[in-house]
């Protein structure tokens, strides 16, 4: 007999139109539906006029349920699996199912969609070409000023989850830890009240200053600067101006042959040239 195949399906954070057509399609094609919370994911499946039975898989089950639904599978049904919110697996439970399924020789197919970090990370204004997803940060003091201490070097843009309490006091921690970097707190992306607060950390701190944070909160920080000493974003600027001036060289050209004088990645001189053009066109000089 073959085997069924197992779907992870990516839900939206929000909005209810934030699916696949696809996801669609599997969540009403297949014989059964594994969720975190079966009341959550009725909403969104009445939404769509799918009425496929659905089970519970949570992460206190996860272990037991997971290897009940591998019985399933390997009985030939399709099953697909939905967190609450997003992306299976991503700070959230769907792991251990997966690695039960692959294990049993399971065919396991993605259906992707939203992810909080990446829709953040998408309006945060900061480099979002590489970066580190750390998921929650620990609730206690100690242990996330541990963590923020490990990543103090890190230089990619790092991308937080966390709980509205706790927002102000961890913008605190990573002024304290990670100096007053820019920033981006995204809130309830994708619902009505949707905001994106950037600027630095204190910057931030002081516009939250005696509100109450409300609702899902993900947090960007940029990444340690990496300019080496006597290569500062003022000398690339004026060499970048300086270069600009001959009218045959392409900003393209500017940039390759900045790289190579300073050895510094591409992608790096890249950024700051933006960075300087934007603020020329905001100042009207360009
Ligand atoms: N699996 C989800 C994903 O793919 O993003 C994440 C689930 S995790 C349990 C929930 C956390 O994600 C929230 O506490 C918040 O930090 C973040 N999050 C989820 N939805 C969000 C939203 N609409 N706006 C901002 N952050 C959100």
């Amino acid at each position: 007999m073959q085997k069924g195949t197992l779907y992870i399906v990516a839900t939206p954070i929000g909005n209810l139109e934030d699916i696949t057509l696809r996801a669609i399609r599997i969540l009403r094609e297949v014989g059964l539906i594994a969720a975190e919370d079966t009341r959550r994911t009725r909403i969104l499946l009445d939404a769509y006029g799918i009425d496929t039975s659905l089970t519970s898989l949570h992460d206190r089950n996860e272990l037991k349920k997971s290897a009940h639904l591998i019985t399933r599978l390997n009985d030939g049904t399709d099953i697909a699996y939905v967190s609450d919110a997003g992306t299976p697996g991503i700070s959230d439970p769907g792991y251990v199912f997966v690695k039960q399924a692959i294990a049993e020789d399971i065919r396991v197919v993605p259906i992707p969609g939203p992810v909080a970090a990446v829709a953040a990370l998408n309006v945060s204004g900061l480099p979002m070409d590489s970066f580190v997803f750390f998921a929650f940060l620990p609730s206690r003091s100690g242990k996330r000023r541990h963590l923020l201490e490990s990543v103090r070097g890190e230089t990619k843009t790092m991308v937080f989850y966390e709980s509205p309490n706790r927002l102000v006091s961890t913008l605190k921690d990573i002024g304290e830890i990670l100096g007053d970097r820019q920033i981006a707190v995204s809130r309830e992306l994708t619902k009505i009240y949707e905001e994106t607060l950037r600027g630095s950390v204190g910057e931030v701190i002081e516009s939250l200053q005696g509100k109450k944070v409300k609702g899902e909160i993900t947090l960007v920080v940029s990444g340690a600067a990496t300019t080496r000493p006597g290569v500062s974003p003022e000398e690339i600027r004026t060499r970048f101006q300086e270069a600009r001036k001959d009218p045959a060289s392409s900003t393209r050209d500017i940039i390759d042959t900045l790289s190579e004088e300073t050895d510094m990645p591409r992608k790096e001189i890249y950024r700051h040239v933006i960075d300087f053009i934007q603020e020329e066109s905001d100042n009207g000089s360009y």
